[in-house]
Parts: C-alpha cells; structure tokens; sequence
C-alpha cells in the first residue's frame, strides 16, 4: 500500500459546526492544536510501499483512532462507531461530519502490520518528554522510580485443569460423532482422567493415541481440530504445572498473600507526573534491576537527572555504586536483606511480600534469622514449599532429590551502605522521599482512566505497544 501525505480537513459545508459546536477547551481540541503528529509519517514510511498498491488509509488517523480507543477506554468495534456520531472524535480525525469512519478491522491490522516490531514506547514517551521541555513544564531534576502490575487478558491455569478442560472437549465432540455408540464408548470408556498431573497426562495421551490409530475418527475435521488442540496442550505443560493461553505472562507479587497474573510496567516519572522513560517486561521481574535503564532513558529523552527516588526495592548494591558513579543522589531506603541476592542465584526478595522468591516465581513460606556465630556474618534463612520443587522443572541444581526441606539464605552485611545509611538520615532525603507517593496517583489515572489494569491482547510486544500508547495519552491530558 502506498503512503498518503496529507492530514488537512476535506471541504464541507457543514465544517463551520466545528466552530460552533467543540468548544476549544475540549481535551480532543487542545490535543490537536498541541501535538503534531505528522512524526508517525516519518516512522511509519518504511513499513509502506512508496511506488506501488492501493492508497493507504491515512496511518496519522489510524494512530488517532488508537489513541481515542485508549483515552476513552473503548474496543475497536466501539470507538469505530463512536467516531460516526462524536462530532469531537470527527474533528480529531480530521474528518468532514459527513465523513465515514473505517472498519475496525482496520485498527487490528494496522498494530500487526504496521507497529510490530517497532520501538513505539520509547518513540512516543521521547516525543511528550521534548514536547514537554519546549514548553517549560519538566519540572525539576528528581525522577521518581516505580513499577505498576497489569494483569494478562487470560487467565493461569494448572496443567491439570487446562488438560482435562481439553479432554472433556474432545470427549463431547468423539460423542457426536457418526459410529455405532457401542464403538464410541469403548473409545471412552477407558479414559479417565485421573486424580494426578501425571493421571491426566497419561488419560490425554492414551485418547489422543486412540484417536490417531482410529480411520473413521481421524478423518473427521473437529475431532481432528480438537485432538490437535489437546496435543499442542499436552506439550505445552510438558515442563510447567501451570498453563495459560497467554504464554508470556507471568506471576508476580503485589502484596503480602496476593499475587498476580500479566506483565510489569517500569516508570520513571518527574514530580509533576510526566513520565519520562518506561519499560514493559514480564511479571516477574524484580523492580530494582530497571533503575540504570530508566535513568539512562530519561537522560536520553533529555531530562536532567540529579535524584532518583524510590521505594527500597531499588537500595540494592548494584544500584547504589551505580548512582555513586554518575552523580546521583540516590533516594531508596536501604533493606538489610536486599545485597548480593539477584544475579547469578535467580533469587530475588520480594519487597512487597517481604519475603524471598525462587527462580520459578514461588515465594518462601518461611523465614527465620539465625545469629552471627565466631566471624560467620548473621544470615537470614528462607524455606520454599517442597512439594512445589518436586514438580519443578527447574530443581535441577537448585533442589536435591528426596530432601525434606529447600532452604536458601542471604548474608546480611550490617557494615555494607555506609554512607548511605547515614544520607538517610539527612533532612535532604526526606524531603525527597515525601515525594515518591505521587507516582501512584499517575499509576490510578492509567489503570482507572485508560483501563491500564487489564492487557488488551496476548504478548508482550501486545502490552508493550498498549502501553506506549496509554503512556502518551496520559502525558498529553
Ligand atoms: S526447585 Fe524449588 S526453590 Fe528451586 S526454583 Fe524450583 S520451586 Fe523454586
């Protein structure tokens, strides 16, 4: 398709309403006399065909047509219709009011053919940040450092649920099909699933092979179709006890008892609320291992970066030398538990749960402190659920066959931070530290606003690009 370059309203004689009917304090208004947004030409111009094809639909508006289904929190389907009849939406799109709107089709194809694989959160958060500077409202040199949890469009479920869920379906359909019924229950009647992971498993794959070695059977579509589904299952949880259709979400803890299931989003924030760098990772992910890149893109985006402030999870050793050796005042409070965990081991601590957590994602159930001894250092002690190692396809090297308990201990250095201890004493630090809380009002207007709490597809290049979007909407509003 080629590339149209123009964005200018088309003549009409009802455009005069405009005037008359938006008022220029509305939000959609101001947006449009603010932003220019011919930029998505020159990042989109490669991903079109500048010689041949059809006339492509203006990608400036498509990018609108996004923005509007984010800022309003609408699915595709629902700001379509909506920009029929919204004269505001109209006047954003820079169509006529008697103009036809596209089919939302188009919107769904325009994220998997034209902004895949492109680098959009950091293009559109450098975009606000310059914005932002021209017009004198970054304020200050403090960054505030913060992480927000969205959870997966799909649920987690265990490899035993998810096998029998695709079990009963191809039971039901084998049920339907065109045999004699007494053929059909000697089919059936030797799977049952089992009360077991490995029950279940062995219950799949006996039907499966059943199925397989049956020509009526195997030459019908949607019992095929479904024997193809349980199969693909079937090796799916092959080396997990858990399963969702969403494969790159993870699990991640919020809270103390409370986990989640979806993806983490890293911000760095000014404390007037404009973010000025941000990353999308898996759920997971610790939060504290994300401070040198967010400083570095803040940087980049052109921010001026003297404070970093955060919570203590971004106290730990690797951070402090780092903000030691650029200058930075570093505002976290130090947790004694915090040095020398991450990295080679997989074991990170939790610092909303204020517990351990393995490389698998599960979180000690336990901990106890045992007291220095001669010149050995006092250590603090976590225990991880056994029966969870036993199925874990990662105990190898981390979880010894037949033992009764899986312990892993950190040492803590009472002399290590020093000098950071003794900044946290210092008038300057709090005064710093009271502004960290404001990143969590920014966080409620992306999540209650923009429907940020819930990811609108599956991936996390899907969540990447959905937050790129809601990131810039809600620097510009
Ligand atoms: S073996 Fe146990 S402690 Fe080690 S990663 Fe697996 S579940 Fe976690």
């Amino acid at each position: 398709m080629m590339l149209p370059r123009q964005t200018s309203l088309s003549f009409s004689v009802y455009s005069d309403l405009y005037d008359k009917l938006i008022p220029r304090d509305n939000k959609l208004h101001q947006l449009n006399d603010l932003v220019d947004f011919t930029f998505v030409y020159d990042e989109l111009s490669s991903r079109y065909c500048q010689t041949n094809g059809r006339v492509a639909i203006d990608p400036v508006r498509v990018f609108k047509y996004l923005l509007l289904k984010v800022i309003f929190d609408l699915s595709d389907v629902d700001v379509v219709d909506r920009s029929r009849y919204d004269l505001s939406f109209k006047y954003f799109l820079d169509l006529a009011p008697e103009d036809d709107v596209l089919d939302a089709s188009t919107l769904t194809r325009f994220r998997r053919q034209r902004l895949k694989d492109m680098n959009l959160l950091d293009l559109l958060v450098s975009k606000t940040v310059s914005l932002a500077r021209s017009r004198g409202v970054l304020e200050g040199k403090a960054i505030i450092l913060d992480a927000t949890h969205t959870l997966s469009r799909y649920n987690l479920y265990s490899a035993r649920v998810a096998l029998q869920g695709r079990l009963r379906h191809l039971q039901s359909t084998i049920r339907q099909a065109p045999l004699p019924a007494g053929e059909i229950n000697d089919i059936l009647s030797t799977v049952s699933p089992g009360e077991t992971l490995e029950q279940t498993r062995a219950a799949c794959t006996s039907l499966v092979q059943r199925v397989r070695s049956h020509g009526g059977l195997s030459s019908l579509p949607l019992v095929n179709e479904r024997v193809n589904l349980l199969e693909e299952t079937l090796e799916d949880v092959k080396d997990s006890v858990s399963f969702s259709v969403d494969k790159e979400a993870r699990v991640g803890h919020k809270a103390v008892n409370k986990s989640f299931f979806g993806y983490k989003t890293h911000v760095a924030m000014t404390s007037n609320g404009i973010i000025t760098a941000a990353l999308v990772t898996t759920g997971e992910k610790a939060d504290g291992q994300y401070l040198e890149p967010l400083v570095e893109r803040s940087v980049e985006n052109g921010m001026e970066v003297d404070t970093v402030i955060g919570d203590m999870a971004y106290s730990g050793r690797d951070n402090i030398m780092y903000a030691t050796g650029h200058d930075v005042q570093l505002v976290s409070r130090l947790n004694p538990v915090l040095d020398g965990v991450r990295g080679e081991t997989g074991f990170v601590y939790n610092k909303d749960e204020a517990m351990m957590v393995c490389p698998a994602g599960h979180l000690a159930y336990k901990e106890c402190y045992l007291k220095p001894e001669g010149n050995k250092n006092a250590r603090r002690v976590y225990f991880f659920d056994v029966k969870r190692c036993k199925e874990c396809p990662l105990c190898e090297g981390c979880y010894k066959e037949g033992a009764r308990k899986k312990t892993f201990s950190v040492m803590i250095k009472s002399d290590e931070h020093v000098e950071q201890r003794k900044f946290q004493e210092t008038g300057v630090f709090r005064a710093n530290a009271r502004l960290r809380p404001r990143v969590e009002a920014k966080f409620a207007q992306l999540k209650n606003v923009f429907g940020y709490d819930r990811a609108v597809s599956c991936g996390l290049d899907c969540m990447s690009m959905q937050g790129a979007i809601t990131i810039f909407a809600a620097n510009m509003l």
